[in-house]
């Protein structure tokens, strides 16, 4: 396969006393679309100048196919960077842009002329060349970057935040080319994005930083379904998450004892269940989270007798509805919201059944739960 493998290694940054970059520790599989997600100065765009070559760790290794690059500057690592503002040159025409790593490279005309052709039909615009960068839309300008970037065949490909100057429409556009054009050309792609919707949709693996730090590393089911900290609960999507204290831990399958069912104490909640495949004791502060969409809003009460069932009854306080799907914030016991989400699988028997106002009653399974950060 194409694309390198990119360790990193006890990566460390500070600027003045400001630690940017604690002890990052990543290993990035050739070929992979590998996301780094977290709010604004989390530290992702330093990692990516460190691996890029824009920037030196204080401490720490960045080696790539097991070769440490960090004594090489950016233009002898076999990495390319796309930025958020294109950087391309107003002057030149689209061909030029493009053309532009080879002739400095002293490529012939004929390897110029083959390859600038390859990749701008890559990228779709064989037809804008003779254009300059003033005549093209802001998704064609990152287009004319994305084929700059790739023209020299590098191994890995950085990218900072490239859509973000984009409108919401076009960002989705563009998301789905980049992912057609990572499998084409099949090499790593680096991808720095504060947007978590970006980063679960388009990638193999995800990791998701906070405060110079790496929180989790995962696929994006991993990380939407089993977030490791209470941050990555609360930032990647909406949930609702507790405080809640273990009450009692019993196993569920006698003969592999490889998955609990716990009883947690909530104190706005009360008791609930939830199943887990994690250690945890009697007396043990942890945290619970169920996402909105596992949860189930009625006006009937549900006429089941399963054990496993957690259930509430409380009044809805906002119904969101967008359409496809209809958010409510339901206030249960003494004002506590929970929120949940309902998917119109058909509009027109399904949704603003439920109103403003209406009693309801709310409810999720144990396995639909999780315990967080253990
Ligand atoms: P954003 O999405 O806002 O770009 P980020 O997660 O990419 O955020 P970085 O750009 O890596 O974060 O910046 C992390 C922190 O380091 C920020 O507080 C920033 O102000 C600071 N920082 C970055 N570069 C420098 C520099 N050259 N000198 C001093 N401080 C810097």
């Amino acid at each position: 396969m194409k694309g390198s493998d990119v360790v990193i290694e006890g990566v460390s940054k500070a600027f003045g006393d400001f630690k940017v970059l604690k002890d990052v520790n990543l290993t990035i599989k050739k070929g992979e679309f590998f996301s780094l997600l977290g709010p604004s100065g989390c530290g992702k765009t330093t990692l990516l100048r460190i691996i890029a070559g824009f920037e030196s760790p204080d401490i720490g290794v960045v080696t790539f196919d097991g070769k440490d690059v960090l004594p090489l500057p950016p233009n002898r690592r076999p990495a390319n960077t796309v930025f958020q503002n294109y950087a391309l040159f107003p002057h030149l025409s689209i061909f030029d842009n493009v053309a532009f790593p080879l002739r400095i490279r002293k490529a012939s005309k004929q390897e110029i002329d083959s390859k600038v052709t390859e990749y701008l039909k890559l990228v779709e615009l064989e037809e804008h060349s003779h254009k300059k960068p003033n005549q093209l839309s802001g998704g064609q300008k990152q287009r004319v970057a994305i084929a700059r970037a790739l023209i020299n065949e590098p191994s890995v490909l950085l990218l900072d935040e490239p859509l973000s100057a984009l409108d919401a429409k076009l960002r989705q556009h563009m998301l789905i080319e980049l992912d057609q054009i990572h499998d084409k050309i099949g090499i790593t792609f680096i991808y720095v994005t504060h947007d978590q919707q970006e980063a679960l949709s388009v990638s193999d693996r995800i990791a998701v930083m906070n405060k110079g730090k790496v929180l989790q590393v995962g696929t994006p089911h991993d990380i939407y379904e089993s977030p490791a900290t209470d941050f990555v609960a609360r930032f990647i999507g909406e949930t609702n998450l507790f405080d809640a204290t273990v009450v009692s831990v019993e196993p569920m399958h006698k003969e592999t004892g490889d998955e609990f069912m716990v009883v947690l104490d909530i104190p706005e909640l009360g008791s609930i269940k939830v199943t887990t495949v994690d250690t945890v004791v009697p007396g043990q502060k942890v945290s619970f989270t169920v996402r909105p969409e596992k949860i189930l809003i009625s006006k009937e009460k549900p006429a089941t007798k399963r054990e496993d069932i957690n259930l509430y009854q409380g009044m809805v306080d906002e119904p969101i509805y967008s359409g496809f799907q209809t958010k409510f914030y339901v206030k249960v016991m003494d004002n506590v919201v929970i929120r949940v989400i309902k998917q119109h699988a058909k509009y027109s028997d399904e949704g603003p059944d439920i109103v403003w106002k209406d009693s309801v009653y709310v409810s999720w399974s144990a396995i639909d739960g999780y315990i967080v950060g253990v």
